[in-house]
């Protein structure tokens, strides 16, 4: 019997195959980095074509029992391969030798959260392929100077380059969801690091996004110093103008 989908879990199964396989396709051949963690297996769509690559270790980590009993009498092998639990509170430090890489169909209403906790882990993971709603995948991949360029834009492309892999209709899953879907794939890029207080950037991108309408000058007060010097002409902008590389600049300038 199938998994009964829970909405409060995110539970849209994909249906479709080919799409499940293209996903999988869509992570490099790598065996220098075998460990990959599959974040939310639910009925095993992906799991079953990552399986399949000789390049590949997988282990999944999937929050309902339900889906974990399915998978578990599903899947010969995959034992001792799957934790139940929360990814968001996982410790992955033991889990694999080195470096290890994320692939998801990732439950929509935690994407943001997935984000941010893979960030934290930013140099033990190369590489991630995910599906994600779909305004949330051109937020992340789009420019500077676009309404949707935010915080994940700026945090991610700091560290990643972002690749638009496909669009996925909510026929493709059972049951569909009310959003449009997208995958894309997260490569890192070459930086070791920003060349400016990183905590101290992180807080800048959010505090300058969280009032995004206001210039750079009245959105940053709370981190001004008293009489700061505010006369630079990036002051004037707001927040979505600026790249990663303004960020850092501007982050050097408030230290
Ligand atoms: N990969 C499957 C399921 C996608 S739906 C497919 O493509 O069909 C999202 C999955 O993430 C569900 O199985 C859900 O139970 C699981 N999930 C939700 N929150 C989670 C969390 N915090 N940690 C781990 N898995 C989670």
């Amino acid at each position: 019997m199938d998994v009964r989908a829970k909405k409060a879990l995110g539970q849209h199964f994909l249906t479709d195959q080919s799409i499940a396989k293209s996903i999988v396709d869509a992570l490099a051949q790598d065996s220098e980095v075998p460990g990959v963690l599959e974040i939310g297996p639910g009925m095993g769509v992906l799991t079953k074509y990552l399986l399949q690559r000789e390049d590949i270790d997988p282990v999944m980590i999937e929050i309902d029992k339900e889906s974990v009993d399915y998978l578990l009498t599903h899947f010969d092998g995959i034992e001792g391969k799957i934790i139940e639990g929360d990814y968001l509170k996982l410790d992955v430090t033991g889990l694999f030798e080195g470096k290890y890489r994320v692939i998801g169909n990732f439950p929509y209403n935690i994407s943001s959260q997935i984000f941010f906790k893979i960030l934290e882990d930013k140099d033990r993971v190369p590489e991630v392929v995910c599906m994600i709603q779909k305004e949330v995948a051109d937020r992340i991949a789009e420019r500077p100077g676009t309404k949707v360029y935010g915080i994940l834009s700026v945090l991610l492309q700091a560290w990643y380059d972002i690749e638009y892999v496909l669009s996925v209709g909510p026929g493709a899953f059972a049951p569909p969801p009310k959003v449009k879907s997208a995958v894309i794939r997260l490569k890192r890029n070459s930086r070791t690091e920003l060349g400016c207080d990183e905590k101290l950037f992180k807080t800048v991108v959010k505090t300058a996004f969280n009032q995004r309408r206001k210039t750079l000058r009245n959105a940053l007060k709370p981190l001004l110093k008293e009489g700061a010097d505010t006369t630079d002409p990036v002051f004037d902008l707001r927040a979505e103008k600026l790249s990663v590389e303004d960020f850092i600049a501007l982050t050097a300038l408030l230290s």
